[in-house]
């Protein structure tokens, strides 16, 4: 049960408290830690400086889940994957696709500054539309 758990890591503290939650899980369950980041990219198609604003936001991606693989105690069954996206939800569910993820764990809320909202979108599309569990975490 829960072979492969995917976190969703958008660096906000809802998704480091889902990350502690998957970690426990993972530790108790045996299971791998996949954990993915999506960037945006739609704002910058066509831009002149494109492919550099891209390896940039990918790079920043990439610091976003080596600062939350960090916090982990132990990091020998973890994969990492930074995700290239419109929307962040559907590169969510196409890389827990991908990973044949059986559990998904998240933020019930994000980034976003919408305080009184009880969901972020990308948790409520993903948890509408995943084809496994999904934990969103408060
Ligand atoms: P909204 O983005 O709709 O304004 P929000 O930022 O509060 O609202 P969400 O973006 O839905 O809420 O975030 C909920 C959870 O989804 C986060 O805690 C995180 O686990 C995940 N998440 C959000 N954005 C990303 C992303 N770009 N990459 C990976 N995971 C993400
Ligand atoms: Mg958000």
């Amino acid at each position: 049960m829960y072979r492969n758990i995917l976190v969703a890591v958008d660096g906000s503290e809802h998704s480091v408290r889902a990350l502690k939650q998957a970690e426990q899980l993972a530790r108790a369950l045996d299971s791998r830690l996949i954990l993915v980041h999506a960037f945006a990219t739609a704002d910058i198609a066509g831009h002149s400086d494109h492919s550099s604003l891209l390896a940039g936001r990918r790079a920043k991606g990439q610091e976003v889940l080596d600062a939350a693989r960090a916090t982990l105690e132990d990091a020998a069954r973890v994969e990492q994957e930074v995700l290239s996206a419109d929307p962040d939800a559907e590169a969510i569910l196409a890389a827990a696709k991908t990973h044949r993820a059986d559990l998904v764990v998240m933020g019930s809320r994000g980034l976003g500054t919408l305080k009184g909202l009880l969901l972020g979108s990308v948790s409520q599309k993903v948890s509408h539309l995943a084809s496994c569990p999904v934990l969103l975490v408060r």
